[in-house]
């Protein structure tokens, strides 16, 4: 959980995979996750069917083996589910089979160095949850022929800016045997990828050629320098996650909590798309990062990535899939956009829609949001960086195991509440993060309110002190405002707390592929998008009303939230469809002659079409 010497101390401990158990609605999303995609894929998709090249078969044998047993092993483990425990076994069994005397494992007609950095971060997570004396040896075995042969032949193509995958797995192993040479390839794979520490803390637009332009690399890149600074424990490494972060977001970001690339960067129009990888990728850096780092923007912007732009781009009931997703999104259908890179199907919802990558990549997403949501601190506390429903159970103190249930159906609720479960009475701290939109906040432990002044601060987290005994409870207050955002063309977004607010658009699905359950479909509105919103960005509580309604157990389904807004709006005629997309948002302070409405807005998580980038109209 803590680096060894001679690597610098990382902020937060990670939890192992298992010890946080998801509730609610998040529970939900693994169940729906194992009884869709991620649990049926190797029976109807070929590229992780049974004639994988990393089952032994002649089928495919790059990186969709990798990815897809790093996915199905990270929810197999966190939901602790026999059944698809059994089916991402073979996998793990033939991979570790397959070792050669020189060290190297994997398919023999393909030697990539980068597709075997996903199946590395598989077998740590599958040695965290089995202890399986097989993987320490194994993955020794493999570095010490990594440190032979990158001399001569060197990270390349996809490996070069993806390095720091590579680079996270020898740090993992580093910390548990601590042989010196593990250092001395940590260092030859950072030299060989690409220079993120330089691209990211650099200055002016980010780089937009290949190896630092493509989303899927960049939102691998930033766990890069984190992961670095454990070896160089210079501060300035983590400084350029956070300069990189807001000079990608000053060029390309999006209101979803990404940032825009269709494959490759492309600006913050409300037309431009977001890839399933990069969001999933982006999310796993960060989380990564904030173990490292510490720095709670990472959290916030995890929860914004995770409860807006990740639920968007998955069915609800995880069947199916898009490749690429847009802010304003009027209808999926097939056709070329104006994406960098194109496939006919890059909008449409199914298994394996535009390239196959995300396909075999996304399963990995919602266990590494469980994974994250406690992490240690290193004065044998606990922290909640990451608000969701489950329960953690965790070694605190001098070693006495304590188990908190987190109770919420936040993002849609304001109120979290924490109950410790305790054998015998046991100080330690419990530390809570104070998301940044959070104007106000308070706490409460068992019903008694604490001055904040009480709390001691470190930063935006709060450390609440105190010996817990058995059933004590801390209610953690969260009042979330209406705020509104500002986009391109002068554009606003309506937001509240962590989530984003879009336009609810009327939906039909039409089936154009597959066969059930596992289809393909197009989505076509049935209903007007071509709104501008009727507000005072400085006091948009005027003009919106919150309606709250009981949750359903899928809330990211569009008419499931707990929360909605009713606005007022206009249609604006002039503003249509254009190749396929809504066309340019229109120009600020129109006064269409059409009457106003009233809309809803619902969580942009449950609108798979939506408006969420406005034009304000008199
Ligand atoms: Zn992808």
């Amino acid at each position: 959980m803590w680096n060894r010497t001679p690597l610098a101390l990382n902020r937060f401990g990670q939890l192992p995979i298992g010890a946080i158990v998801a509730r609610g609605w998040l529970h939900e999303q693994l169940r729906l996750s194992a009884d869709g995609l991620t649990g049926r894929l190797m029976e109807i998709w070929p590229d992780v069917g049974p004639d994988s090249g990393w089952l032994g078969g002649p089928g495919e044998s790059w990186e969709r083996g990798p990815y897809y047993t790093r996915g199905l092993l990270s929810l197999a483990y966190t939901l602790n589910d026999e059944a698809l425990i059994r089916r991402v076994r073979p996998w793990i069994d033939w991979t570790l089979g397959s070792q050669r005397a020189d060290g190297s494992f994997g398919p023999t007609d393909n030697d990539d160095w980068w597709a075997r950095m996903p199946m590395l971060e598989a077998l740590r997570w599958y040695h965290e949850a089995t202890g399986d004396a097989r993987v320490l040896p194994f993955m020794t075995g493999y570095f010490r022929y990594q440190l032979a042969q990158l001399p001569a032949r060197p990270l390349e193509a996809w490996g070069r800016p993806r390095g720091g995958d590579n680079l996270a797995s020898v740090l993992w192993l580093s910390n548990r045997c601590g042989e010196p040479f593990l250092l001395a390839l940590a260092d030859l794979l950072h030299g060989q990828t690409s220079d993120w520490i330089g691209e990211l803390g650099g200055e002016g637009p980010p780089d937009e050629a290949f190896e630092f332009g493509h989303g899927v690399n960049r939102a691998m890149g930033f766990k890069e320098p984190a992961l670095y600074f454990l070896r160089s424990a210079d501060p300035r490494h983590l400084a350029a996650l956070r300069r990189g972060w807001e000079r990608l977001g000053a060029h390309h970001g999006q209101i979803q909590g990404m940032f825009s690339a269709d494959e490759f960067l492309h600006g913050r129009g409300s037309t431009q798309g977001t890839e399933l990888c990069a969001v999933v990728e982006l999310l796993s850096s960060f989380a990564t990062a904030l173990t490292i780092s510490g720095e709670l923007w990472l959290a916030d912007a995890i929860e914004r990535i995770a409860y807006n732009a990740l639920p968007a781009m998955l069915s609800a009931d995880h069947r199916g899939h898009q490749y690429f997703a847009l802010p304003n999104q009027v209808e999926c259908t097939p056709g070329g956009r104006n994406f960098s890179v194109h496939h006919e199907t890059d909008l449409l919802f199914g298994v394996a829609p535009g390239y196959g990558c995300c396909a075999a990549n996304f399963h990995m997403a919602w266990p590494r949001l469980v994974n994250h949501l406690w992490l240690a601190t290193r004065d044998g506390g606990l922290a909640a960086l990451l608000f969701a429903p489950c329960e953690v159970s965790a070694r605190v103190a001098d070693g006495q195991t304590v188990s908190i249930r987190e109770q919420t159906a936040y993002p849609f609720e304001e109120t979290v509440r924490f109950t410790v479960r305790t054998r015998q009475p046991v100080a330690f701290p419990l530390s809570l993060r104070i998301p940044e939109w959070a104007a106000a906040w308070s706490v409460a432990v068992n019903g008694a309110p604490v001055p904040a002044e009480r709390l001691p601060e470190d930063g935006r987290l709060r450390v609440v002190m105190r010996t817990w005994h058995d059933g004590d409870t801390l209610v953690l207050e969260l009042p979330m405002r209406l705020r509104v955002s500002r986009w391109e063309r002068g554009s606003i977004g309506v937001e509240r707390g962590p989530l984003v607010y879009a336009l609810r658009i009327g939906e039909a699905w039409r089936r154009v592929g597959g066969s059930e359950p596992f289809c393909d479909y197009e989505v076509h509105p049935t209903t007007p998008w071509n709104y501008g919103l009727l507000l005072d960005p400085h006091a948009p509580e005027q003009a919106l009303r919150v309606e709250r309604r009981a949750a359903a157990s899928q809330p990211w389904e569009q008419d499931a939230a707990a929360v909605r807004l009713m606005a007022k709006a206009k249609r604006i005629p002039e503003w249509t469809v254009s190749n396929g997309m809504s066309g340019p948002i229109p120009e600020v302070g129109l006064a269409p002659p059409t009457p106003v409405e009233e809309v809803a807005l619902i969580p942009y998580g449950c609108a798979r079409l939506r408006i969420s980038m406005f034009p304000l109209v008199r």
